[in-house]
């Protein structure tokens, strides 16, 4: 619940990122930024009772150099591939994340290394690069742009965001 996506816009109301709920309650404690939407959850400390955000807003404008952060997880991983392997196209069964240059020989965790594979394209690489193992990747991978992104996963975004986000 915690972990859950929260919606950071500027104090003039443009979207901004998005944040860890965690954050988000924070930010409204020390009064950096104030709620816009509940998600009607709470969460209890001993002492308090904090209202879980979908949306907040900065109470003061910042610059927009602000860029937009996407998580790099594996859920993230596998949303922005749409659950299908981008060696041969599958998109049935369990999905893995595949280090594109394995770890072993230097590869990193970023958006540019990480694809989702299936199990069986993954064993097959083994600790391989692609072109030891002959494998051809269908498309290059590179850090989704936001809006895209949550345009094609609406069901993981609160309800309330899309007013302003623009997705209808
Ligand atoms: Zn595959």
């Amino acid at each position: 619940m915690l972990g859950s996506a929260v919606l950071l816009l500027n104090q003039n109301y443009t979207p901004l990122t998005t944040c860890s709920a965690r954050r988000a309650i924070i930010m409204v404690w020390l009064g950096k930024a104030e709620i816009v939407e509940s998600t009607g959850l709470v969460v209890r400390s001993v002492t308090m009772t904090f209202d879980i955000p979908a949306i907040i807003r900065l109470l003061m404008y910042v610059g927009i150099s602000y860029k937009w952060n996407i998580q790099l997880t594996k859920q993230n991983i596998l949303r922005r591939d749409h659950k299908t392997c981008q060696y041969c196209g599958e998109n049935d069964g369990p999905m893995t994340v595949d280090h594109i240059i394995p770890r072993s020989h230097g590869g990193e965790e970023t958006w540019g290394n990480l694809v989702c594979a299936c199990s069986a394209c993954n064993n097959k690489k083994g600790n391989r690069t692609p072109q030891t193992a002959g494998m051809i990747l269908i498309k290059q991978p590179k850090k989704p742009n936001i809006r895209t992104f949550l345009f094609h996963n609406k069901g993981h975004i609160h309800s309330t965001w899309r007013t302003y986000l623009k997705i209808y």
